[in-house]
């Protein structure tokens, strides 16, 4: 993770109805998948990709009102949300009181970090997709999928 570096830019991000606005200074501190049950749950999705930044370094530019707060109380944790759309905002954990974990993908331009850090990977979901190859649907257009997996060979049961 980097040390705090000096901003060079800024990057905006929005929710989905565009209630919502923000910046924040970058390079951000870091960037990360979060594999865990909360965060899927949250987002509704496989996993989510945070971009960390400090909160000195992030600004509400609107939507302020419309910002909703939900406790996680057995974790101290507290997520934010898009009161009117529903887009989650901002995951802040009492661990790291000086950082704001932003969805990544919020952001319309680039954040000055990688994702290159995985957060309770042990957690990533076999439905997730990790980048089989894919091939066209016929008869589906604009629509790709991953042929079905063919039976592992019986000698490969028990390995592990
Ligand atoms: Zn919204």
């Amino acid at each position: 993770m980097a040390k705090a570096a000096k901003p060079v830019g800024v990057s905006k991000g929005e929710c989905l109805c565009g209630k919502v606005g923000f910046e924040i200074d970058t390079p951000a501190r870091w960037a990360w998948h979060d594999h865990s049950a909360a965060s899927r749950r949250a987002h509704g999705a496989a996993y989510a990709t945070y971009v960390g930044s400090w909160r000195k370094r992030l600004r509400i530019t609107k939507g302020k009102p419309s910002i909703a707060r939900y406790e996680d109380k057995a974790t101290g944790t507290v997520r934010s949300f898009c009161a009117s759309c529903g887009t989650p905002l901002f995951y802040e954990r009492p661990r790291s009181p000086h950082m704001v974990n932003i969805p990544r993908a919020l952001f319309a331009g680039r954040t000055g970090r990688q994702p290159l850090y995985h957060v309770a990977i042990e957690e990533l979901q076999d439905w997730a997709y990790t980048g089989e190859p894919l091939v066209p649907l016929k008869g589906f257009p604009g629509v790709v999928w991953q042929r079905s997996k063919k039976k592992k060979p019986i000698e490969h049961e028990g390995m592990f």
